[in-house]
């Protein structure tokens, strides 16, 4: 099984996974990258995942589903712009002879869902859209940070070795956030030299897995005591991690 990064907008990325044969594509904003990349391997479009509502997200499924004749899943509580089969937590979805489980996160927007496989590959997938990011997690748009932090809890649980599939490349402007807030985590210090070397070398940092996020991304650390300590020299009325992460969120949203 192949995983792609395809690049789109300025940071998106639309994940494409094929096993040579077939491909399962989430999140494709755009329809163009997709189509290229589809094409360009031979690939049949066995079906489009989609996480969440906004544009970057949906802009290219209409097109993709009508060009490929490809059945489209998405979020029950959210419009996506094409016919799609509506999917909630403990649903399950069957494409290229892998079973991926739907995990709701709201936060980010109402309906927010995730997507992960966790059986018959060489690790675990996770299809996060805009809810985890390397080192940060996505604004709330519609949600509120206690739901927001019970998503995240939720990926956080999942396996270590867990690919973590999100949706934008956000990584080194997270990364320099979560050092203001952890100037003494050197998982951190480590894994943002790492991701600035890729970088230069024009590379994702992602796929990023569990483990990493678990050591590295504060707003899954907000139980840390040092996480707890930062975020309530910017607000957090106390070391409750609802209160945490509220705090951080607001602070990262003002964050330069
Ligand atoms: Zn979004
Ligand atoms: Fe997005």
């Amino acid at each position: 099984m192949k995983l792609l990064a395809l690049p789109a907008f300025d940071d998106n990325y639309l994940w494409l996974l094929h096993d040579g044969k077939e491909a399962v594509v989430v999140d494709p904003g755009d329809e163009a990258p997709v189509h290229t990349a589809l094409v360009s391997d031979g690939l049949r479009l066995a079906g489009i995942l989609v996480t969440h509502h906004h544009p970057d997200h949906v802009g290219g499924v209409a097109a993709l589903a009508a060009r490929h004749d490809a059945p489209v899943w998405g979020p029950a509580r959210e419009h996506v712009p094409a016919p799609f089969t509506p999917v909630a937590e403990g649903d399950t979805v069957e494409l290229l002879g892998l079973r991926l489980d739907v995990i709701e996160v709201p936060g980010h927007t109402a309906g927010h869902v995730a997507y992960y496989a966790g059986a018959g590959l060489d690790a675990p997938l996770l299809f996060c859209g805009d809810t985890l990011f390397s080192g940060g997690c996505g604004r709330l748009f519609e949600g509120t940070p206690a739901q927001m932090h019970a998503s995240l809890q939720r990926l956080a649980a999942l396996p270590d070795a867990t690919q973590v599939c999100c949706a934008h490349e956000y990584t080194l402007a997270n990364l320099r956030f979560a050092t203001a807030v952890e100037p003494g985590n050197a998982a951190l210090a480590a894994y943002l030299e790492a991701c600035r070397v890729r970088r230069a070398a024009g590379e994702p940092t992602l796929p990023s897995t569990i483990a990493r996020e678990r050591a590295i991304n504060p707003f899954l650390r907000c139980g840390e005591p040092e996480v707890a300590a930062a975020a309530m020299a910017h607000g957090a009325a106390s070391a409750d991690p609802v209160e945490v992460f509220a705090a951080l969120r607001r602070w990262k949203d003002g964050f330069r």
